[in-house]
């Protein structure tokens, strides 16, 4: 067999053998090499300790939260290489050790022989996965390997066969025990993979999404997949309806992707108080605040209208899609009007307070109305037929 692999991988391996070690490739790069996927990260399986591997190569680091398993990582011109000291006496118990069968695969560099002991580049071929070993044991020893498949449905369109979606379901209370960082970081693969709508019916049959993210909304799956692939777009298509602020704290997503996420699901739905008519499309645009913002929302909704196939809906947001696209883009805010905050109170013949700024809103939505307005003099008599109380 061969497969491309860079020279400074190519030399680790060589070094290990040198001193009369064995050292193989091993795992996701030898999945991901087999199918011409760009190779993420490449790791080597090796006889040696890790103590020796250290003694080896002068850049070598343990790594500090997987110093029990023996790993050391050695910067190289093809990015970090992860050694790994055989995880049990030999080659074969390692990858007895692994999670599926597609990433339990070896490559010898040296006779270019693929070490596939349980069937794995088959699968590979088949889109199947499937555990090493029995998955209900393999998902009881560590569940995180249930999220796993669901990304691995995600990135590689492998589908899990019946085995791996009971072990799924068996699995999604341990899940809540697990790291967040761990957890995370497959959610949000899954979340991102060509493949996502698969993946995401499937966390929701097995439970796995109601433990994490209870609420969600049905068509999630297939607004996920009619979302382009961007974080921040794909965290607020799945979390319409759920409690999203704990969701996001419980996945320890970072601040500011949350806060996105947050200030998208909060204008959500971007076409709520929109007439249909043209000064309404401003209104729009000023209520999403931002371009940016405003581009996720007016995606966000088209997602939803590919999902549930809404004739109607589709129409409107179409509509709107056009007004928008046909209106200037410059935003009209308070600070851009005739009168300040002073001038309001004296015309309204009040003290601060939130009136004040209730008044300047009110004013905003004339002007975006009535171009003309903005004069001190048209916006004073506009206040005079407005009532704090009536107006909220
Ligand atoms: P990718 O490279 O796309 O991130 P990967 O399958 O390589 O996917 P890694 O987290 O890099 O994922 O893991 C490398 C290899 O280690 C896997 O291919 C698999 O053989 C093994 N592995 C990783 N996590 C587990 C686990 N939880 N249980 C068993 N084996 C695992
Ligand atoms: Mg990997």
């Amino acid at each position: 067999m061969r497969i491309s692999i860079p020279p400074a991988v190519l030399a680790l391996c060589t070094a290990l053998r040198e001193r009369g070690h064995e050292a193989v490739l091993v795992g996701g790069c030898i999945r991901d090499a087999l199918i011409a996927r760009p190779v993420r990260d490449w790791d080597i399986a090796t006889s040696a300790p890790v103590g020796d591997v250290l003694a080896c190569f002068r850049r070598a680091v343990a790594m500090g939260a997987s110093a029990r398993h023996g790993t050391a990582l050695v910067p190289t011109a093809a990015g970090p290489v992860d050694i790994t000291t055989f995880r049990g006496p030999d080659l074969a118990s390692d990858l007895a050790r692994r999670d599926f069968t597609v990433n339990a695969l070896a490559f010898d560099v040296v006779s270019g022989e693929l070490i596939d002991p349980h069937g794995g580049e088959r699968d590979l071929a088949e889109l199947r996965l499937r555990a090493v070993g029995r998955a209900a044991d393999r998902f009881a020893e560590d569940p995180l390997r249930a999220l796993r498949a669901a990304r691995l449905l995600a990135e590689l369109g492998l589908v899990p066969d019946a085995e791996i979606e009971a072990a799924m379901h068996a699995s999604a209370p341990a899940l809540l025990g697990l790291a967040a960082e761990r957890v995370r970081t497959e959610f949000l693969r899954a979340l991102l993979g060509p493949h996502a709508t698969a993946a995401f019916v499937l966390l929701r049959h097995s439970g796995i999404e109601a433990t994490f993210a209870p609420g969600t909304r049905d068509d999630a799956a297939a607004v996920i997949g009619a979302l382009p692939a961007e974080l921040a777009l794909r965290l607020a298509g799945w979390l319409r309806g759920a409690a999203r602020t704990r969701v996001l704290a419980r996945l320890r997503v970072g601040r500011p992707l949350a806060r996105r996420v947050d200030r998208v699901l909060a204008l959500h739905p971007l076409d709520a108080h929109w007439d249909g008519s043209e000064a309404g499309v401003r209104k729009v645009r000023r209520r999403a605040g931002d371009e940016d913002t405003l581009a996720q929302l007016l995606l966000l909704r088209e997602a939803e209208c590919i999902a549930d196939g809404n004739g109607w809906a589709t129409g409107r947001i179409a509509a709107l899609r056009g007004g928008l696209e046909a209106s200037p883009s410059s935003v009209f805010g308070p600070g851009d009007l005739a009168l300040r905050g002073d001038d309001v109170m004296a015309a309204l013949g009040a003290g601060p307070g939130p009136h004040v700024g209730r008044a300047l809103r009110h004013l905003v939505d004339c002007v975006v109305a009535e171009p003309g307005a903005n004069t001190p003099e048209r916006l004073r008599e506009l206040l005079a037929t407005w009532s704090p109380t009536r107006n909220p």
